[in-house]
């Protein structure tokens, strides 16, 4: 059966110091809580990946990048390519952020692309897809998510889409503190794991972790988190304080 997994998203956010800090905090914090009933995930700046890495207990806390180049190698000054990502030992990354979409322009075809990268790599994607908020006020949301996932993703066969996580972030949810209520949540968190199940049958659906993300924190987790099709949480503002964070994996 899927996992559960609650995964943060650091963001441009803390200095080295400061990410070593916090990663330890975390790490920590789970060590010495009882009953973790998740798997749990930070992803965190490139520059921070294989110095965490040295100061975490990997079976308890997953290491994740929060993006990865299109190309493999060579002349693309400032990438950071999927091998280099897998190379500080993170075993997860995130693909397809709305801020990665909407700033850097990146496009169905480009992510389709880094998703077969990151697999290449044993790298396991966290990738994220999401309506704006016209798309929620026009009634087109269902639609549009579902082609972000058949554009970047239903080009891989059963065992390759087997080993990807979805988060599904509203984004006007993002950042705003406007949370989707449960029911919007369970209402798209279905309906995902329909497009995936007419595609690539009931059992691959019925395994594949759908992570909610958007102003979640810990007041409101515990209630999308008891939405059936709502396995755990892609979290941004509310990861970069270790009690909330945690606060959250306890939500479970
Ligand atoms: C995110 O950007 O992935 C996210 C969910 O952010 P926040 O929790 O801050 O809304």
């Amino acid at each position: 059966m899927r996992k559960k997994i609650v995964a943060g998203n650091w963001k441009m956010n803390t200095t080295l110091e400061e990410g070593v800090q916090l990663a330890k905090e975390v790490n920590e914090a789970l060590a010495t809580t009882e009953g973790v009933k998740c798997d749990v995930v930070i992803c965190v700046p490139f520059t921070h990946l294989a110095i965490i890495n040295q100061v975490i207990d990997k079976d308890r806390l997953g290491l994740g990048a929060e993006n990865c180049a299109d190309h493999l190698k060579g002349a693309y000054t400032g990438e950071v390519s999927a091998p280099m990502v897998a190379s500080t030992g993170a075993n997860y990354v995130i693909l397809g952020h709305s801020e990665r979409r909407q700033y850097y322009g990146e496009t169905p075809e480009i992510l389709k692309t880094k998703v077969n990268l990151a697999l290449e790599e044993g790298l396991t994607p966290i990738f994220c897809i999401g309506e704006v908020l016209e798309q929620r006020e026009d009634g087109s949301y269902l639609d549009v998510v579902k082609a972000q996932i058949e554009e970047s993703l239903f080009d891989l066969d059963a065992e390759q889409f087997g080993k990807i996580i979805l988060a599904y972030e509203p984004v006007w949810a993002i950042g705003t503190g406007k949370t989707a209520t449960d029911d919007q949540a369970q209402e798209m968190h279905a309906f995902i794991r329909k497009v995936i199940a007419d595609k690539y049958g009931k059992e691959v659906a019925d395994n594949t972790s759908i992570l909610y993300g958007g102003s979640c924190k810990p007041s409101n987790a515990a209630q999308l988190f008891a939405k059936p099709d709502v396995d755990g949480g892609l979290i941004g503002g509310a990861s970069l304080k270790c009690a909330d964070f945690m606060g959250i994996v306890n939500a479970f």
